[in-house]
C-alpha cells in the first residue's frame, strides 16, 4: 500500500528539512520526501496535511505501562492507546512492574503485547539490577537480546555508586544506554515535594533540590570514569542541569530529559493538598522551572518525555503524605509543549522536534526512527500547533485520571499519528473542525 501525507509543513532536523513537502510512504516505510512541485505518484491513498506540521514520529522515553501486575492501572495496550491520542509513536516502557522487567521473559511478553495492540511502537527498558534492589546486576545481555533498548532502576535508584560504575560498564559491553532517575534517598526519607517556602507553610516533609543534583554529579562523574552513555531521567533542578551542562562541555555521553509538568507547574500547585500534584521528583520552584525553560531553549536538555505514571483513583485518594507519586502525561505532553514552550517563544517548532523524536532517537540508539530520511519506519506525528482544545480526563484513554491538567485549554494539539506508515490515530475535534 502506498500512501501520500499531502502539503504538510515537513519539519525533520536530521535531513534540514523544514517547509512545505509531501511524505511518500510505501510498505511502512518513507519512500521520498517530495517537494511541492515534484509529480505525485499516481494511484496513492492520500492524507490531506494542509495547515498542519509533519514530523517523525514522536518517542516517549519514558512510560510506566503497570504491565505485567498492575493492569488496573494501566496495560500496554491502553497505555498505547494513550500514546499515539497524544501523538507518541514510540513509547519507552519502565521496568517497575510486577514482576520486575530484569529478565527476557518479561521483556519478550511487554514485547508480545505491543504487537497484539498493534498502536504505537513499545520499547522495554530493563532494571540495572534484579528486582531493582539495587544489590545484583540484571542479565543486561540476554534482555539486550530480547528487545530492551536502554536499563533504568528508576523509582528506585541505585545506591551504591560503586554498583552504578559496574553497571555502567556492563551496559557499555551491551551498547545500552544507562537511565538514571537521580535522588539522594538518603536526604528524601520522608518526603512529599520540594523543599522550600511552600513545604514549609502547608507542613508537609520536602526533598531538597540538592538530593537530585548530588546524583547527578555522581552520574556525570562516573559517565567520565566508564565512558558509558548516561541520561539522566526528568531533570528538575537548577544544580542538575549545571552538572549535565558541564558534562556535556566535557563531550561526556551524559543527556537529559525534562517533563511538561517540571517546565509548567511549580510547587505552588501543591497548595491545595491535591494529591494529582504529587509526583518524584516534585514540583520545584519557580527559580529550578526558570532553569529547566532555559535548559530546553539552550540544549542543555535533550529530550521532553512524559513519565507516564498512572495509579487507581483509589490510591489517589489518599491524604498527602500517603498517596502514591506520580501523574498520567501521555495526552497532555504535547498540548503543554506546544502552549507553554512554543506559544510562549521559548523554543521554535524545529526544537520541538529535536526534542520529541530526533534526540529521544539518538538517546536510545533507535535505528530507522526519529527520522524522515527514506528508508526509515514510517513513524509520522502530525500537528495542528493552532488548534484550541481542553483535556478532559474522564475521556482519557489512559486507564488512570491522576492528572493536574484536567480542563485545562491548551492550543496546539497532536492531529494524527502513524506508526510503520498505518492511521493509529486521528484527532476528532480536529476532523469536525475540518469538515
Ligand atoms: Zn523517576
Ligand atoms: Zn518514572
Amino acid at each position: 500500500m502506498r500512501l501520500l501525507i499531502a502539503n504538510g509543513y515537513v519539519i525533520d532536523p536530521t535531513q534540514g528539512v523544514n517547509g512545505e513537502k509531501s511524505l511518500l510512504v510505501e510498505g511502512g516505510r518513507v519512500a521520498a520526501v517530495l517537494a511541492r512541485n515534484d509529480t505525485r505518484p499516481e494511484g496513492v491513498e492520500i492524507f490531506d496535511a494542509t495547515g498542519l506540521v509533519v514530523a517523525p514520529g514522536f518517542i516517549d522515553l519514558h512510560t510506566h505501562l503497570r504491565e505485567p501486575g498492575q493492569e488496573y492501572k494501566e496495560t500496554v495496550e491502553s497505555g498505547a492507546s494513550a500514546a499515539v491520542a497524544g501523538g507518541w509513536a514510540s513509547v519507552c516502557a519502565m521496568p517497575n512492574t510486577d514482576p520486575v522487567n530484569d529478565n527476557p521473559a518479561v521483556t519478550r511478553f511487554v514485547i508480545e503485547q505491543a504487537e497484539a495492540a498493534g498502536l504505537a511502537n513499545v520499547f522495554p527498558v530493563g532494571a540495572i539490577t534484579k528486582g531493582s534492589k539495587g544489590e545484583e546486576l540484571a542479565e543486561m545481555g540476554e534482555m539486550r537480546r530480547a528487545g530492551i533498548v536502554a536499563v533504568t532502576d528508576d523509582g528506585r535508584p541505585v545506591p551504591s555508586a560503586g554498583l552504578m560504575r559496574r553497571a555502567m560498564e556492563y551496559a557499555r559491553g551491551f551498547d545500552l544506554t544507562v537511565m538514571d532517575h537521580c535522588e539522594d534517598r538518603t536526604l528524601t526519607a520522608g518526603g512529599v515535594m520540594h523543599e522550600g517556602a511552600w513545604s514549609l507553610r502547608l507542613g508537609l516533609r520536602g526533598h531538597p533540590a540538592l538530593a537530585e543534583e548530588l546524583d547527578a554529579l555522581r552520574d556525570c562523574a562516573l559517565a567520565e570514569l566508564t565512558g558509558a552513555r548516561v541520561h539522566l531521567a526528568h531533570v528538575s533542578t537548577r544544580g542538575a542541569l549545571e552538572a549535565v551542562r558541564r558534562a556535556k562541555e566535557k563531550s561526556l555521553q551524559v543527556t537529559c530529559e525534562a517533563t511538561p509538568h517540571h517546565f509548567t507547574l511549580t510547587d505552588e500547585a501543591v497548595r491545595d493538598y491535591d494529591t494529582n500534584t504529587k509526583m518524584c521528583p516534585p514540583l520545584r520552584s519557580p527559580d529550578h522551572l526558570e532553569a529547566v525553560l532555559e535548559g530546553l531553549r539552550d540544549g542543555t536538555i535533550d529530550t521532553i518525555a512524559t513519565d507516564h505514571a498512572p495509579h487507581h483513583a483509589d490510591e489517589k485518594a489518599l491524604e498527602y503524605d500517603n498517596a502514591p507519586f506520580g501523574i498520567t502525561g501521555l495526552e497532555t505532553a504535547v498540548g503543554l509543549a506546544l502552549d507553554r514552550l512554543v506559544h510562549q517563544g521559548i523554543i521554535s517548532l524545529e526544537r520541538l522536534v529535536e526534542l520529541c523524536s530526533t534526540n529521544p532517537a539518538r538517546v536510545f540508539r533507535l535505528e530507522g526512527r526519529g527520522t524522515l530520511r527514506p528508508g526509515s519506519w514510517a513513524d509520522v506525528t502530525v500537528l495542528d500547533p493552532d488548534l484550541e482544545w481542553t483535556f478532559d480526563a474522564a475521556r482519557s484513554r489512559s486507564k488512570s485520571r491522576n492528572t493536574p491538567f484536567d480542563g485545562w485549554t491548551l492550543r496546539g494539539a497532536p492531529a494524527a499519528t502513524f506508526v510503520a506508515g498505518r492511521l493509529v490515530f486521528q484527532n476528532e475535534s480536529l476532523l469536525a473542525a475540518r469538515s
